[in-house]
């Protein structure tokens, strides 16, 4: 019978340390390749949509009923319209692509924070990670900090 218990307590504590791996990786996994989602559904209903907006201003064009400048701004508003929503898309279908913009964003932050003066943080050359003034090494890369590149 303690063997029971002791199984079941196993598998609670397991489950307990194991639950947010599984959830982040879940939601990683899942969302991307979600047809159901409705964000990407929406997208897709948006592209559509867009899409036969574009047949139909050709249509109207072809007949006479638009005139060819209002048909070429119409046209470039929805091409426009439409290569968001791919972009949206293809979003959903790399999310890993949104971490590496974040990184090149903050990498951009930090670069600018160094030049722009404001600031007595000091920031690795080579990995872009802050580290004291004082310091001789990334913390982070390990690269030796050489005194010339100090300040900003
Ligand atoms: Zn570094």
């Amino acid at each position: 019978m303690i063997e029971i218990i002791l199984l079941f307590m196993t598998f609670l504590v397991l489950g307990y340390v194991l639950y947010p791996f599984y959830q982040s990786r879940y939601r990683w996994a899942y969302i991307p390749r979600n047809e159901e989602d409705p964000q990407v559904q929406q997208l897709q209903e948006a592209k559509r949509e867009v899409l036969s907006a574009i047949k139909e201003i050709e249509f109207e064009h072809q007949m006479g009923k638009l005139s060819h400048a209002d048909y070429e701004k119409l046209r470039d508003e929805y091409r426009k319209k439409a290569l968001w929503i791919l972009q949206e898309l293809d979003r959903f279908n790399h999310p890993t692509r949104d971490v590496d913009r974040v990184e090149e964003e903050i990498r951009a932050y930090r670069y600018k924070l160094k030049h722009s003066g404001q600031s007595s943080i000091r920031f690795c050359p080579d990995c872009g990670a802050s580290v004291e003034p004082f310091y001789k090494f990334c913390v982070q890369c390990g690269r030796q900090l050489l005194p010339s590149e100090q300040g900003g």
